[in-house]
């Protein structure tokens, strides 16, 4: 793992822009949580938001929207990518994070996978220690939520009136 300090958003709309072109499902990205810096290896977070995002695109009917939200609080960041796809029966969603585990039902059939990507995933975002669940129900669509730790880096922070507050960037300790 190669560590960094990186603004999560931007990866966000990088890796959606590697999808813009294939334009058959709508990509909506909502950010509340601009300027978050996670400490991270960048290509592998890359890496777990192809798959999730994949994942949406492929087990959703074109023209399904993708919506992928960004929040945080003092201590951790969530980046959560739902989809208005298939969807995952209730008891089939523990056994996903292990490798080559799909799904196999006539739905799904006609998709390709290795069924491996959720298993990267998970071992990426425990690597930082952080957590990824999925909500989902069959016909209603999915949600793959992952989360970060943020650790606050003692700073002072001087507004514009030159008064002392918090700082307005979160940044997660490098002791990976
Ligand atoms: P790979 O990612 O290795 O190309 P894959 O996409 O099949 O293959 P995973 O990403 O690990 O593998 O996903 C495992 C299985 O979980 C999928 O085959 C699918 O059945 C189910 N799944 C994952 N994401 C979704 C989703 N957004 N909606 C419905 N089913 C999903
Ligand atoms: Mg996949």
């Amino acid at each position: 793992y190669r560590m960094d300090k990186f603004p999560v958003n931007e990866l966000i709309i990088e890796t959606v822009e590697k999808f813009r072109t294939q334009n058959m499902h709508s990509i909506i990205f909502v950010d509340d949580a601009s300027d978050v810096i996670v400490a991270g290896d960048r290509e592998r977070i890359a890496q777990v938001l192809m798959n999730l995002i994949g994942n949406a695109i492929k087990f959703s009917p074109q023209g399904g929207n993708v919506t992928i939200s960004m929040k945080n609080d003092l201590n951790k960041l969530c980046v959560s990518i739902k989809d208005e796809g298939i969807g995952i029966p209730t008891e089939d969603i523990p056994k996903l994070f292990s490798k080559f585990q799909r799904i196999d039902n006539s739905s799904r059939r006609k998709i390709g996978g290795t069924g491996l990507g959720l298993a990267i995933c998970q071992e990426i975002i425990h690597q930082h220690d952080g957590e990824i669940w999925i909500d989902s129900a069959e016909e209603q669509g999915t949600t793959v939520h992952f989360e970060l730790p943020l650790v606050a880096e003692p700073q002072e922070y001087t507004n514009h009136e030159g008064t002392e507050e918090s700082p307005p960037v979160m940044i997660v300790e490098d002791d990976m």
